[in-house]
């Protein structure tokens, strides 16, 4: 990649203001200053590059500093009509070239993409009308002959095509699911009912995850209207079941676009009294508001709008004038590229299909997973199984936990064990992981006995590292067969993989193990193979995240080094991506080792850092980055050598990681993939395949891997998978972290 020395670049947020805006303007500056750019913030989105002057600041590398964690956006956002003109756009174009920036990305929603579209188009007629004007010179505009833009997605909706997620969607279903959580237990106290209005304008996305995610009883989205006429009649017969089942409270999620099938609204004040009136009880109505656009970002939003900034730049300084300009989004854990006005008008002929009332090709246009998604949530939200078929054979399906507790595995275990119920089997829990299946301490489980844990953090079932040993096997199978298990769901991380691969490599000897398998990665140190990300990783990073901002408050006004430890065994995953997330300057992970030169140099850095009026240092250390070197050596080293210029405190974050209730994205991964898991071990018992494997999510597509595969795929001595895709982000968290290059001691004359 080029580096070009003369270029300018700016960034403006527009639109609705949304959670992790403010990491892609941290971004965009930093890799901008990186790359020799100069970079600039236009102020309040278009309306100041229509103002201009001051509202068009030079940006540092301080001047994004200490932003990662505050919500909205640092340097503004507004609605502009005169940008909508030609005229006000006249003026912007003039903004731009009196600062000699022709490089623009613009982080908003589909309307501030259009518009910036259009601005690129009229750029030269723009540059034209200002010299015949005479407010430029022609030598002046031909220097600047093409506008080049990128755009990126900030808005909580999550209503765009092109990303699988826009910048805010993941912080607002964070505020959504702990609001429905708070309404849940006092609804379940006093048994009531609450309708929940969230955000989502045209799309169902908000009120579709959250349902799935806070085990709602019902919801109504835009995008798949109830289809037939008397949903209001259905929605209460079912609610009114739920209650007689044992359910004590009554929740539903109401989107703001929603709609009948007609196109008529549906409101949150109407739902209220249908329910009301057939329910016999007061019905609360919670209408959310922007309480769900406020707050901290999620790690996931600030990740992503780092990724995204960091990719925006280099799409820009790439780019060919003569290039459509590209949106920049991410699909699976990839950045991806695609043609900004296909994405802006796919996005346009959804809201057009739904004005339609064409549905069903709304549906569509969402995507698989959204539909998956949907139709998961009509099994969960039942109020009891569809029955047997007459004359089907019923199937007994067991599931477990192994290892490590991780944040979902209640919520997975609830999925695997409704929809199993719901297909006509017999659906079988074994308590305290492989301990309990020696033990024999299994118990059928109806659709009531996993009641409420879709927000439950822990392990309701137990879960426990043990890994069987020597006769162990015997009774392992021994269990099996007394309870006649046709397939085995583990959920949970290393040991469950490896004891599986086993018992299907003892098929020989126990002839019990002739059945299918399949593990569902369930740890917070990410550490398994064939998924990119395993149920829990998500809750530790956030709680990671969260422990460190109030961390970094707790030393405003101090010279002061923090050296953080966190979980993830051999596997780096949470120390670097907690890193990006907040800022840290150092991320140390058992895959890169910890060297005395590297030590060295982090030494150097923090003193040239805390000498040049730093007043925070902050460094990662995953728990296993080097044994003899550990966190309680390093702070004494930085310390000694620090003389005095700056004190060093170690925080290790513990167990607080594995702990709290699931996050949205732990929630929705752990249902969707347990679906996956129980519909894979019906599929194999009932043609009598004995076929078994691990689950997980690879860029966009969830796959299965032969268990007989495990071995291959990993690093059995430190138990990580052999490829990790989350380290090429490594030269981005460097990147961002502290100016470079790095000069070395000898180069500065810094003495220690
Ligand atoms: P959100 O999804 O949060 O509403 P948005 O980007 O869609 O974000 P809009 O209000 O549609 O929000 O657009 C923001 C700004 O972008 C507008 O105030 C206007 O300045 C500019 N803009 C939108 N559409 C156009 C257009 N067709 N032509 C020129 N400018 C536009």
């Amino acid at each position: 990649m080029i580096a070009p020395t003369n270029k300018k670049l700016a960034v403006l947020t527009s639109g609705g203001d949304a959670q992790g805006m403010n990491s892609a303007v941290r971004a965009i500056v930093r890799t901008a200053l990186d790359l020799n750019l100069e970079v600039y913030a236009i102020y309040e989105g278009y309306k100041g590059l229509v103002e201009g002057g001051e509202r068009i600041k030079r940006m540092t590398w301080d001047s994004v500093g200490g932003i990662l964690h505050k919500g909205g956006t640092v340097i503004g956002t507004a609605r502009s009509d005169e940008f909508r003109t030609r005229e006000g756009r006249l003026r912007a174009a003039h903004n731009l070239l009196e600062n000699g920036i022709n490089n623009l990305i613009i982080i908003g929603g589909d309307g501030s993409l259009t518009g910036a579209n259009i601005f690129r188009q009229e750029w030269p007629g723009l540059l034209d009308e200002l010299v015949d004007e005479g407010s430029v010179s022609r030598s002046l505009a031909d220097v600047y002959p093409n506008l080049i833009i990128a755009g990126l997605v900030g808005s909580i909706d999550n209503d765009m095509f092109g990303t699988d997620m826009t910048i805010g969607a993941d912080s607002a279903l964070h505020r959504i699911t702990e609001a429905v959580d708070a309404i849940s237990s006092t609804a379940a106290s006093h048994q009531r009912t609450f309708v929940v209005k969230v955000m989502g304008r045209n799309c169902g996305y908000l009120a579709l995850m959250s349902a799935l995610a806070t085990g709602s009883d019902w919801v109504l989205i835009p995008d798949s209207p109830p289809d037939v006429d008397n949903w209001a009649e259905l929605m209460c017969e079912r609610m009114i079941a739920g209650r007689k089942a044992g359910r004590r409270d009554t929740i539903v999620i109401l989107a703001e676009g929603a709609r009948d099938r007609h196109g008529n609204p549906i409101g949150s004040t109407q739902v209220a009294e249908i329910l009301e009136k057939a329910m016999g009880e007061e019905v609360r109505v919670t209408v959310l508001g922007h309480v769900q656009r406020g707050g901290a970002p999620s790690a996931f939003d600030r990740n992503l709008g780092t990724l995204l900034g960091h990719a925006a730049v280099e799409a820009i300084i790439n780019s060919k004038p003569d290039e459509e300009p590209q949106l920049i989004g991410m699909r699976g854990n990839r950045i991806t590229h695609m043609p900004l006005m296909e994405c802006v008008e796919k996005t346009h002929s959804v809201a057009a299909a739904i004005a339609n009332h064409e549905y069903e090709r709304a549906m569509d246009l969402r995507g698989a997973s959204f539909r998956e998604a949907y139709d998961t949530l009509r099994t969960m939200l039942r109020a009891l199984p569809h029955p047997p078929q007459p004359g089907q054979k019923r199937l007994r399906l067991a599931v477990m936990h192994s290892g490590a507790p991780a944040p979902g595995m209640n919520t997975a275990v609830r999925a695997a064990i409704r929809i199993g119920l719901d297909k006509g089997h017999i659906m079988l829990g074994i308590q305290n992981a492989f301990q309990g299946l020696i033990d024999d301490d299994v118990k059928e489980l109806n659709w009531m006995s996993v009641n409420g844990w879709a927000s439950m953090g822990g392990s309701e079932l137990g879960t426990n590292r043990k890994v069987p040993a020597g006769s162990d096997f015997y009774n392992l199978a021994r269990t099996i067969e007394k309870h006649a298990m046709d397939g085995i769901l583990i959920i949970g991380g290393w040991s469950g993989y490896e004891t599986a691969n086993r018992m299907v490599l003892e098929r020989k000897n126990f002839p019990a193990y002739n059945i299918p398998f399949v593990c569902l990665p369930a740890s917070i140190n990410n550490h398994l193979p064939g998924s990119e990300l395993s149920v829990g990783a998500d809750t530790a990073l956030n709680n990671i995240v969260e422990a460190v901002d109030k961390i970094k408050h707790s030393a405003v006004a101090l010279r002061r080094c923090f050296v953080v430890e966190v979980m993830g065994r051999d596997c780096g995953y949470l120390a670097l991506m907690s890193g990006l997330a907040t800022g840290a300057e150092r991320v140390y992970m058992n895959e890169e080792g910890v060297t005395l030169r590297d030590l060295q140099m982090d030494v150097d850095n923090l003193i040239r850092g805390f000498r040049g009026g730093k007043r925070l240092g902050l460094l990662i250390r995953s728990e296993r980055a080097n044994v003899v070197y550990n966190t309680a050596f390093m702070c004494a080293l930085f310390e000694e050598e620090g003389g005095g210029l700056f004190d060093v405190r170690q925080s290790i974050l513990g167990h607080l990681q594995q702990g709290g209730d699931p996050s949205p994205f732990d929630r929705i991964q752990a249902t969707r993939l347990a679906t996956r898991c129980i519909n894979f071990l019906i599929e194999q018992a009932e043609k009598g395949s004995t076929a078994s494997a691990f689950i997980g999510l690879q860029g966009k597509e969830i796959k299965f891997h032969d268990l007989e595969d495990f071995p291959r795929m990993v690093d059995l001595e430190k138990q990580r998978p052999k490829e990790q895709w989350w380290m090429d982000l490594r030269h981005i968290a460097k990147v961002l972290a502290q100016p470079g290059p790095h000069p070395s001691i000898e180069d500065d004359g810094v003495e220690i």
